[in-house]
C-alpha cells in the first residue's frame, strides 16, 4: 500500500497524493551554458524525465534560469545552497521550485524565511534537503564520546560489537535528519507554507532507508527518495535500486532520482526499471531477455542489447522478449507484446502470443521492431 502524503505541485507535475511517483533528474552542465544545459534538459525529456534540477552555484547561473524555462517543457527546479539571494533569483526568474538544505544557509533560518516568502508570493514549491553528509562527522564524534566512556566507567576495555555500533551510529544519524527536516519544515508552517517536499539523502542506503522510514511515521510531506553519491552506473544502479526499491515496496517515496556518475540520461531508464519492476509505473518498454547459456542458438545478447537500444525512447507500455532457445523461449515469448524464440540460426517471432512468421538470424532486429512498432501510437512508430 502506498503511504498517504500530501499533494503539491512542482509545475504542472503533481507530488505526493495518488498521483504516479514523477521520475527526475539533474544536469551536469554548468547552467550558465544555457545552450549546452537545455539540450541536455531536451535529451532528458525524450527519455522521460518528468523534473529537472540544475545546480545554481552564482548569480551569473541564477540570471539565465528564466532564459532556460521557456525553451524546455517539463518543470525546472534550481539547487541552492548557503546564499540565499540566488534562490530569491531563481523565483524572480521564474523556477517551479526550489532545493534548499536550511542547515547550510549562511544566514540561517532568517534565510529561509525570505526564500519561503518569495515561494509562496509566486506559488511555487520547495524542497528541504537533509543531507547526512553535513550531519555525520557530529555523529561520528558523539560515537566516539560514547565508546570512551563506557571504556571510563568498566574500569576495562570492553569491545563492542562493530555491527550493533554501526547500527546504533546509523540510527542515531536518521533520527538527527529527521528532526532537522521537521524543524525547517516547523519554520516554513510558522509562516503558513506547506508547498514541501522533504529528502533525507545519504551515500549508504541503510542510512537513507532508516531515514526515511522514521520520517514517513512522522510526517505526511511527499517525500523525493535518492541515495546521494550512489556511484558509477553499476555500482550506482544496484544501490539506487536497493535503497529506493526497499521503500516503493513499503509505500514510501513520491518521487525519485537515481544518482549515477554517468550522462543524467542514463538515470532515467534506471528509475523507470526499478518503478516497472514494482509495478509503480508502467511506462516504457518492460523488456525480458535471457542471460543465454550453453543451449543459445543465437547471439541474443546482440539482440537483446540493440532492441533495447532501439526502443529506449518508447514512451508506451509494451512488454518485449529476447530468448535464445526453444527451452523457455517460446513460453517468454508468447507471455509477451512481441517476442523472439530463436532456434538454429533461425527465430519465430510472436505477436501477442501468436507465432506470425520464423526469420533467418540477419531479419531478427527488424522484425522484432516491426512487430513492435505495429502496436505503438504513430508518433512513436516512426
Ligand atoms: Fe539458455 Fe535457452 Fe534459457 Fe536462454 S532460454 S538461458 S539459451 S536455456
Amino acid at each position: 500500500m502506498r503511504r498517504k502524503t500530501r499533494q503539491i505541485h512542482v509545475g504542472d507535475v503533481p507530488i505526493g497524493g495518488d498521483a504516479p511517483i514523477a521520475v527526475q533528474s539533474m544536469c551536469t552542465t554548468y547552467t550558465r551554458d544555457v545552450e549546452s544545459t537545455v539540450a541536455q534538459i531536451l535529451r532528458l525529456e525524450e527519455v522521460g524525465c518528468e523534473l529537472v534540477r540544475v545546480a545554481v552555484p552564482e548569480m551569473e547561473d541564477a540570471l539565465v534560469l528564466g532564459e532556460i524555462k521557456k525553451r524546455i517543457h517539463i518543470p525546472l527546479i534550481a539547487d541552492i545552497h548557503y546564499n540565499h539571494q540566488l534562490a530569491l533569483e531563481a523565483i524572480r526568474q521564474g523556477v517551479d521550485c526550489v532545493r534548499i538544505n536550511p542547515g547550510n544557509l549562511i544566514h540561517g533560518r532568517k534565510a529561509l524565511e525570505e526564500i519561503v516568502k518569495a515561494c509562496k508570493e509566486r506559488g511555487i514549491a520547495m524542497r528541504i534537503g537533509v543531507n547526512s553528509g553535513s550531519l555525520d562527522a557530529l555523529d561520528k564524534q558523539a560515537q566516539m564520546q560514547r565508546i570512551q566512556i563506557r571504556r571510563r566507567s568498566d574500569g576495562v576495555v570492553e569491545r563492542s560489537d562493530p555491527a550493533e555500533e554501526r547500527r546504533r551510529e546509523r540510527e542515531q544519524l536518521a533520527e538527527r535528519m529527521v528532526n532537522k527536516a521537521l524543524e525547517y519544515i516547523s519554520w516554513c508552517e510558522e509562516l503558513d507554507f506547506h508547498e514541501i517536499k522533504v529528502s533525507l539523502k545519504s551515500s549508504a542506503p541503510l542510512t537513507a532507508i532508516e531515514a526515511y522510514r522514521r520520517f514517513s511515521q512522522r510526517s505526511d510531506y511527499p517525500l523525493h527518495l535518492g541515495i546521494t553519491e550512489a556511484g558509477t552506473l553499476v555500482p550506482g544502479a544496484v544501490k539506487s535500486a536497493v535503497g529506493l526499491g526497499i521503500l516503493l515496496a513499503e509505500g514510501i517515496g513520491d518521487t525519485i532520482r537515481v544518482s549515477l556518475s554517468a550522462e543524467p540520461e542514463q538515470e532515467i531508464p534506471v528509475a523507470y526499471e526499478i518503478l516497472r519492476s514494482l509495478e509503480l509505473r508502467n511506462r516504457g518498454v518492460t523488456f525480458v531477455s535471457c542471460p543465454s547459456c550453453g543451449r543459445v542458438e543465437i547471439d541474443v545478447i546482440e539482440v537483446a542489447n540493440e532492441v533495447e537500444r532501439r526502443l529506449a525512447k518508447v514512451q508506451t507500455p509494451i512488454h518485449v522478449a529476447v530468448m535464445g532457445c526453444v527451452v523457455n523461449g517460446p513460453g517468454e515469448a508468447r507471455d509477451a507484446d512481441v517476442g523472439l524464440a530463436g532456434g538454429r540460426g533461425k527465430g519465430v517471432i510472436f505477436r501477442k502470443g501468436q507465432v506470425v512468421r520464423t526469420v533467418p538470424e540477419e531479419e531478427f532486429l527488424d522484425a522484432v521492431l516491426k512487430e513492435v512498432a505495429s502496436l505503438l501510437p504513430e508518433h512513436e512508430a516512426r
